[in-house]
């Protein structure tokens, strides 16, 4: 009788102990973010955007955009330079050398794929629309296991090999794409600065600065407005690459090496998870794929980046 009772204090106590095991455990982080859009401006150069003193040529990112964000100063691109390679460490949280024309796609699954497989969301609620058609890469993965999960995209004049067209037409059919899908995740890619930038034509070039901040402006106002979106959803607003520093090269004409003007990006992220304010610590794009996963509470295995500083 005595042994018996010994035994079921011990049964007991190891069912006490699990019980107070569990109530040590820290609580899991809760976030509000249930849509997240992410806004790419093409190739800007820091000097033109943030790094300009009056930050004369992004006047609507400076005052509607940036006072409610969480701005991070110090956010790189650390793999290669370019557009393609730079959208995929966005979406798959992976630095990676992605062929520059379109003919390759990413090895590993994006954000999109990841997060249509852990919550069976339909493929329009995933979207990549963007100006150069080439970025429907960005919907694809080598790995064809996850192609099932592909988002939809609208991209170029009229798909794949059909050439870049002009932003406005790409703010136009993602302004379409937000009213009638409302999708749960989506990439926007503006041109520009970088397809004038290209030019070499220093008015063109900032130009290019000017008329993507108003654009980037357009589906912020959207986003902000709209009952189903404001509560609820994180934006961000980045760049693949930026392009070279004065003095090196042929400066802001081209992009592509390791140089301060073209690795370091803007980033700036808003939404019901961030306090606004100005993040000092260094952080790389990569690290967006990992914040969008953790936000929005879906798996991202093949990530490499880390959730990112937001309050
Ligand atoms: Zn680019
Ligand atoms: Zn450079």
């Amino acid at each position: 009788m005595r042994q018996l009772s010994f035994i079921l204090w011990m049964v007991l106590c190891l069912l006490l102990s699990g019980v107070s095991g569990c109530e040590n455990d820290p609580p899991a982080p809760k976030y509000n973010t249930k849509h997240t859009i992410i806004i790419v401006v093409d190739g800007p150069r820091w000097s033109e955007t943030w790094g300009n003193p009056q930050h004369t040529f992004i006047p609507y990112r400076d005052t509607a955009i940036r006072p409610y964000s969480r701005f991070y100063s110090f956010c790189y691109n650390d793999g290669e330079t370019v557009t393609n390679s730079g959208h995929t460490a966005i979406t798959t949280g992976v630095y990676e050398s992605v062929e520059n024309s379109g003919q390759e796609l990413p090895t590993l699954p994006g954000i999109f794929h990841c997060y249509r497989k852990f919550t069976g969301a339909l493929p329009e609620k995933t979207w990549v629309v963007a100006s150069k058609d080439k970025l429907n890469i960005l919907a694809g993965s080598k790995d064809t296991t996850v192609m099932q999960y592909a988002p939809r995209y609208d991209c170029g004049i009229n798909g794949p090999g059909s050439g870049y067209r002009d932003d406005t037409t790409t703010c136009r059919v993602a302004l379409n794409v937000l009213r009638t899908h409302q999708p749960d995740m989506m990439l926007i890619n503006f041109k520009e600065p970088d397809a004038s930038g290209h030019t070499g034509v220093w008015p063109l070039y900032i130009s290019g600065v000017r008329s993507s901040d108003s654009l980037v402006h357009v589906i912020w106002n959207y986003v902000r407005n709209s009952p189903y979106y404001k509560h609820n959803t994180t934006i961000i607003i980045t760049n693949d690459h930026g392009r070279h520093t004065d003095g090196n090269q042929d400066g802001f004409r081209s992009h592509g090496d390791n140089c301060e003007g073209c690795k370091h990006i803007e980033l700036l992220i808003a939404g019901p998870d961030v306090i606004a304010g100005e993040e000092q610590q260094r952080v790389s794009q990569r690290d967006i794929a990992r914040t969008v996963s953790t936000l929005m509470g879906f798996r991202m295995p093949t990530g490499d980046g880390k959730l990112l500083p937001l309050r």
